[in-house]
């Protein structure tokens, strides 16, 4: 049995109840099926993001067709694409009034286009009724079907386009074997270089876990790999093992390593870097965007 690491005093999972626009957003949300990462993974920051009208959707379905041993998302065969997840999610979006969104998903490797479409169809509805609200999309690595994707995103510009775009490398390419089975490192890098080179405007991000096994300095030559792929923004945040059957955390990182972390990102260029404990991927992402200085 692998050990079981004591949480040290800095790993704080705040209560989220008690917030009125919290549990109005949770009813909104029933009341239209959708499914926010928020909830399902159980997010230390629901009550903050909630609170400030962030909200990380999760469409194409709640069955991977990929199986990551860190993540918590359910695998198996894909159900088909539900045609009205657009149009429920814009209407939701204009119902909550929120600020920031995060449209994420699972990878489907079953679709000729990986999703791409879909999510072009989610942006593009999501604006029409909600032409303030700022979208950061966060994909999969569109693997074996970048090149379509890419052209997808391009037939459907301006309006098919995310505010953000954000594809998480996760973890050290050393570790992918056993964290990412089915991804590749150099593919994912490529992903954000090819979009940044596509869409000039459009601020990248990308985001690490830390304790999955890698070292300090392993995750300082990812950041650099990340600067020469030209991404803008960058999280990384402490692994939390969703379940023992999970993969173990290996180590807790201290709260000044983080703060090596994020004075070496800014050093090296990163116009907005969100680095600490509880950072997830899109924690504070309204604030980043705003950091970056985005239109
Ligand atoms: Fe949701 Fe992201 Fe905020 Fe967590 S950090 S509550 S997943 S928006
Ligand atoms: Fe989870 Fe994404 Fe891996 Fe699927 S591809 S198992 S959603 S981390």
């Amino acid at each position: 049995l692998a050990e079981v690491l004591k949480k040290p005093d800095w790993i704080r999972v705040k209560a989220a109840s008690g917030n009125s626009r919290f549990n109005e957003i949770k009813k909104i949300l029933r009341e239209n099926e959708l499914v926010t990462v928020c909830e399902e993974a159980s997010c230390p920051n629901i009550g903050e993001c909630f609170g400030k009208g962030t909200a990380t959707f999760m469409i194409m379905g709640d069955k991977c067709t990929r199986r990551c041993p860190f993540c918590d998302v359910g695998h198996g065969r894909p159900d088909p694409l539900d045609q009205k997840e657009p149009a429920n999610l814009a209407r939701t979006i204009a119902a909550l009034k929120l600020n920031y969104v995060v449209i994420t998903s699972v990878d489907r490797d079953d679709l000729r286009d990986g999703g791409a479409m879909h999510y072009v169809d989610c942006i593009s509805q999501s604006r029409g009724l909600s032409p303030s609200t700022r979208i950061e999309v966060l994909v999969p690595d569109f693997r074996g079907r970048l090149d379509k994707a890419l052209d997808i995103f391009a037939e459907y510009a301006p309006n098919g386009l995310p505010d953000v775009m954000n594809h998480n490398l996760e973890t050290v390419p050393r570790l992918y074997k056993e964290a990412r089975p089915g991804a590749d490192y150099l593919h994912s890098l490529k992903l954000l270089k090819d979009f940044k080179e596509r869409f000039p405007h459009i601020p990248t991000k990308s985001g690490l876990m830390v304790g999955l096994g890698e070292t300090d300095e392993e995750i300082l030559e990812v950041m650099r790999d990340m600067r020469e792929h030209n991404i803008d923004m960058l999280t990384i945040g402490q692994y939390l093992a969703p379940s023992g059957h999970h993969l173990p955390v290996r180590r807790y990182v201290h709260p000044d390593v983080f703060k090596m972390f994020e004075e070496r990102a800014y050093a090296m260029g990163f116009s907005h870097a969100a680095v600490g404990a509880m950072v997830r991927s899109s924690y504070h992402a309204d604030q980043q965007a705003h950091g970056a200085g985005v239109v």
